[in-house]
């Protein structure tokens, strides 16, 4: 049987990552310290033979008993008010937690995977962002935190793949969504279905002619599995090119809801990129792999997961 550790297990994907690997037929090691996870997102695995939970946090030194075969690193705040919260430990992971986890894989013989972000193109000049594009961050602002600790992690990654050999894969993410995600964390899908339930009118930031592109989570999870596999040691996009304004995309919400709450306008965050949209031409080259989940369909189903939480969670508070 193969072995994969999965750190961040106790997120929005390491948990799914964690149900795909055990449906797989894997035996499956989750790593997670909680600081933005929900032990919940894991309980459904608790009893099962081939899966086990560690709480560790991935910036200490990390020893395994077991022989490992991949290792997938998906440890890190994700959500712009989580890494604004918390931004020392957001570097901290992307950079001596992905250190740790390459001296692992060396000592392992183990592939090791990361996952990366699309915030690596910064507010990008190029569009829709390519692979080749270097990018375009500011080193300094609220979010260099985030995207800096994802740069370096490539580099760092790359590093050990062209001087050790190590076999890696590094995962470029777009904006993923679908149930798990935490109602709270301030991203804009459970912003949006968040206020609705509550009754709440939808803050748009800035004017909300930015732009995303939304990927439903077993399309990420097929991407990922995919390029785990493939023989590609360079960065891959996996996210879905259906782009919509944050603006049209409140809209959306509103009907998608039936809220009778309508659309209010907030600041921009420093730095929101303006535009962000991936060309997945590499990923259905080399993996053969394209999003099936239209976002009708997979916005249906997030909401239907959000509406089923306590109203503890629905009204619980974090910023
Ligand atoms: P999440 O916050 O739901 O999950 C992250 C998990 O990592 C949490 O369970 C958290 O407790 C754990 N963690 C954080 N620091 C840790 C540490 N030092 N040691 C051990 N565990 C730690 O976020 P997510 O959306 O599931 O994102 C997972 C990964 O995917 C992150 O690396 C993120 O940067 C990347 N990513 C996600 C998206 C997205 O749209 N969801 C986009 C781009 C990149
Ligand atoms: N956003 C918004 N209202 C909210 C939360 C987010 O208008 O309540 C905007 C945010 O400014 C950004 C977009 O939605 O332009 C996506 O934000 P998210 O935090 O989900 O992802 P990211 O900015 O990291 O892509």
């Amino acid at each position: 049987m193969k072995n994969v550790l999965i750190t961040g297990a106790a997120g929005f994907l390491g948990s799914h990552l964690c149900d795909r690997f055990i449906k797989e037929g894997y035996y499956v090691i989750g790593m997670d310290n909680y600081i933005t996870g929900d032990k919940r997102n894991l309980e459904h695995l608790q009893s099962h033979t081939n899966f086990e939970c560690i709480e560790h946090d991935v910036t200490k030194h990390i020893s395994i008993d077991k022989h490992l075969d991949y290792i997938l690193h998906f440890a890190s705040p994700a959500s712009p008010i989580d890494y604004l919260k918390i931004p020392i430990q957001t570097l901290k992971v992307g950079s001596l937690g992905t250190h740790n986890l390459l001296g692992l894989a060396k000592a392992k013989k183990a592939r090791l995977l990361i996952a990366s972000t699309s915030e690596v193109y910064g507010d990008p000049l190029v569009h829709p962002q390519t692979e080749d594009y270097y990018g375009n961050v500011n080193t300094i602002g609220p979010r260099g935190v985030y995207d800096e600790a994802k740069r370096f992690q490539e580099s760092i990654t790359m590093a050990y793949h062209r001087f050790h050999g190590l076999e890696t894969r590094i995962v470029r993410i777009f904006n993923t969504y679908g149930p798990r995600m935490r109602l709270n964390d301030g991203r804009v899908i459970p912003a949006f279905m968040g206020q609705a339930l509550r009754g709440e009118d939808l803050t748009v930031f800035g004017d909300g002619s930015q732009t995303r592109s939304f990927c439903y989570v077993d399309d990420q999870v097929e991407g990922i599995y995919r390029l785990l596999l493939s023989d590609y040691a360079y960065p891959v996009n996996i996210g879905n090119p259906n782009e919509i304004s944050i603006r049209d995309f409140a809209e959306e919400i509103i009907k998608l809801t039936n809220t009778s709450q309508k659309v209010i306008y907030k600041d921009l965050p420093v730095d929101d990129p303006m535009q962000r949209q991936p060309d997945i031409s590499l990923a259905k080259k080399i993996l053969n792999w394209e999003p099936k989940v239209n976002r009708e369909e997979g916005m249906k189903t997030t909401f239907e997961y959000f509406k089923g939480l306590s109203q503890e969670d629905l009204f619980k508070r974090e910023h």
